[in-house]
């Protein structure tokens, strides 16, 4: 999906949700969209002021980030602390549950959906043990395609 046809319909999301994709917001994302990479709060304020020519402090950024996350249309990686643009535009009403894949070589994120019942499974094997889960989103060490290649395959 190119950049500007996610951003046109992340802003029609937002006016569904009666809220408004203001210009700030539209950069932030924008930003996010573009890279095509996690990236923390400071990376994106970052990014936006060498890419975009927008300067926007790290708190606002962050700020931005947290409402586009309500809206389901940016994703927060708990275990890096670092936010990716949704690759549907909004996982918002999917029957999938969104889980992430992360190239532990460069960092590449890659989005997917697994089914709930696959999560329930999961959280019953869980649940057997004592334990609860605490977060549905799975967060899994990987190799990209591309490092696969460059390591000369799995071992
Ligand atoms: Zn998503
Ligand atoms: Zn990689």
């Amino acid at each position: 999906m190119k950049s500007e046809t996610i951003l046109e319909q992340a802003a029609l999301h937002c006016e569904s949700r009666g809220r408004k994709l203001t210009a700030k917001r539209r950069q932030v994302l924008a930003g996010l969209v573009k890279s095509q990479k996690a990236l923390s709060a400071y990376d994106l304020a970052d990014y936006c002021r060498d890419k975009l020519g927008t300067s926007l402090l790290p708190t606002s950024v962050y700020r931005i980030l947290e409402f586009l996350e309500s809206l389901g249309l940016v994703h927060r990686l708990n275990t890096a602390n670092k936010y990716v643009a949704c690759a549907h535009v909004t996982c918002d009403g999917a029957n999938e549950i969104p889980q992430f894949l992360i190239c532990q070589s460069c960092g590449s994120v890659k989005e997917i959906g697994i089914t709930k019942s696959f999560v329930q499974g999961l959280s019953q094997a869980v649940e057997k043990v004592g334990f609860h889960l605490a977060n549905n989103q799975l967060e899994l060490e990987c190799l990209c395609a591309d490092c696969v290649v460059q390591q000369g395959g799995v071992q």
